[in-house]
């Protein structure tokens, strides 16, 4: 089976976008890190192989992935968003208030939670978003307080 970058990649060479190496490395960046980077994360990575990379390119490979329905995005108020293109099927996300750090749940029990809402409030669900916010085990050890996001 292709990695989602190669299918990523296939899928928008055939809707006709122009695939620069340049472009190809910013779709790398995000499908292949799991740990919801910014887009100034992303571009930080993308510049050391491609130093000529610009801020807006990035931006624009974002918008342009957001379209597609390529990437969620999980903003995190006061103007600052995490993105994750590494996975796309529905799941919830564990967020350190702490550190920032972003962990995906796999969780069998949230599975079922949209079948189940769609079934009680006759909703046909497209899309689905949930957050938990927290601190995680090492703030908790290192004695972070919690801050509301
Ligand atoms: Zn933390
Ligand atoms: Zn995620």
């Amino acid at each position: 089976m292709d990695s989602r970058f190669t299918q990523l990649i296939n899928k928008l060479r055939e809707q006709g976008h122009r695939m620069t190496p340049q472009r190809a490395a910013i779709l790398k960046a995000f499908t292949e890190n799991p740990s919801h980077p910014t887009v100034e994360q992303v571009y930080e990575q993308v510049r050391r192989e491609f130093p000529m990379t610009s801020l807006a390119t990035v931006y624009k490979t974002v918008a342009m992935l957001k379209e597609q329905g390529e990437i969620i995005e999980i903003s995190l108020g006061a103007g600052s968003s995490r993105y994750d293109a590494a996975r796309l099927e529905p799941h919830a996300h564990l967020i350190c208030t702490g550190c920032s750090r972003i962990v995906d749940v796999d969780d069998s029990q949230l599975a079922v939670a949209p079948e189940y809402l769609a079934e009680k409030y006759g909703f046909n669900l497209h899309s689905q978003r949930v957050d938990y916010y927290g601190l995680c085990p090492s703030c908790q050890a290192a004695g972070q307080s919690q801050n509301q996001p």
